[in-house]
């Protein structure tokens, strides 16, 4: 995958935490369990359970981890599309997290968007392009009808659309048209900030790369900041800046790309890096493979203490008893694991 994208992006740098646009502190959200007839809560399913991090103006982070580790869920908790059981999400310095939907609908309802993994089923197949791209400016009564229609061949030209494809229906588009459209919807709002939940995942390779290009290019070009959701480790290193690695509900590790892709702490981390083939070079070691035993387990019953501790290869004792605390080890690198 990375062999065929073609851009390197440039390292930021930022000054201080108020170039925070989003804070997310403890962030968990926990389905209840419902059984027998009278539908009595006998437990939770624990989707997220305790996310720490932030997201600077204008960078990408990435969430990665195995599918049922709870990323998906995650990212639309972030976006109020679930109810947070508890934590905090400061968002531009405000909390959202317990803000009712009227307050969240006339403050930042359109600053935050979400492109979604399947375009299709985002997309309302008896609408044309024109209304789907024209609805979230209708409901929030952004523009009139002239501007609506200048921003609408707008947003067609910044994802490299045909103007003349305004009338046609989701059905006449191939997946990465789909996708662009998505973004395109997205962007209809002027949004700050864009929740992609795998957004690639169900295309081409070779459609990957140009719905990963487009998105750049827009990010270089509208100031945008990505929280991008995905199960693929090679993609997620090409687009974000910095990674957290999510693990039953969890952040095991969050850091910079290059201090996670070359020097993964955590180890579940290195068991997932140790996965990603490596180009036979020169001076470039392979990795040695750790193969993970067991499954996943459930986040309906998680383990106790390190929830990774059924599999990892490094537990001792106190990985069973202890829950280890997520801290920050070397600048910017956070690590939950009792071996730090
Ligand atoms: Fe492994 Fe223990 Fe670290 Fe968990 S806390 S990752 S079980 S060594």
């Amino acid at each position: 995958m990375s062999s065929i994208l073609t851009k390197v992006k440039d390292s930021r740098s930022y000054k201080n935490e108020s170039d925070y646009i989003l804070d997310v502190k403890d962030l968990k959200k926990h389905f209840p369990i419902k059984a027998g007839f009278l539908q009595k809560t006998v437990g939770s399913v624990k989707a997220v359970d305790g996310l720490t991090f932030n997201v600077k103006k204008g960078e990408t982070i990435g969430i990665v981890g195995e599918s049922g580790c709870g990323k998906s869920t995650a990212g639309r908790t972030l976006i109020r599309l679930y109810e947070p059981t508890g934590g905090d999400i400061i968002f531009k310095g405000r909390n959202i997290s317990k803000m009712s939907e009227g307050e969240l609908r006339r403050t930042i309802r359109k600053d935050i968007q979400m492109v979604f993994q399947d375009p299709y089923a985002s997309l309302n197949p008896r609408k044309t392009l024109k209304s789907i791209l024209s609805e979230p400016m209708i409901t929030h009564n952004l523009y009139g009808l002239k501007e609506r229609s200048e921003k609408i061949q707008d947003l067609l030209d910044k994802v490299g659309f045909n103007p003349l494809f305004i009338n046609r229906y989701p059905h006449e588009f191939s997946g990465g048209q789909r996708q662009r459209i998505g973004i395109a919807r997205a962007l209809a709002l002027n949004p700050d900030l864009i929740i992609a939940d795998e957004p690639v995942s169900a295309l081409d390779v070779s459609i990957q790369a140009q719905i990963i290009n487009l998105m750049e290019d827009l990010q270089a070009e509208l100031g945008l900041t990505y929280v991008f959701i995905s199960h693929d480790l090679s993609v997620v290193r090409h687009i974000s800046d910095r990674v957290g690695v999510m693990y039953l509900g969890k952040i095991m590790e969050f850091a910079g790309k290059k201090d996670l892709y070359e020097d993964p702490l955590h180890p579940y981390t290195q068991a997932l890096m140790s996965a990603v083939p490596v180009p036979k070079r020169k001076g470039v070691q392979a990795r040695e493979r750790i193969i993970l035993k067991g499954d996943l387990p459930s986040p309906a019953n998680p383990p106790r203490g390190c929830v990774f501790h059924t599999r990892c290869p490094a537990a001792t004792d106190i990985c069973s008893q202890v829950v280890p605390e997520y801290k920050e080890i070397k600048h910017d690198h956070f690590v939950a694991c009792h071996l730090y």
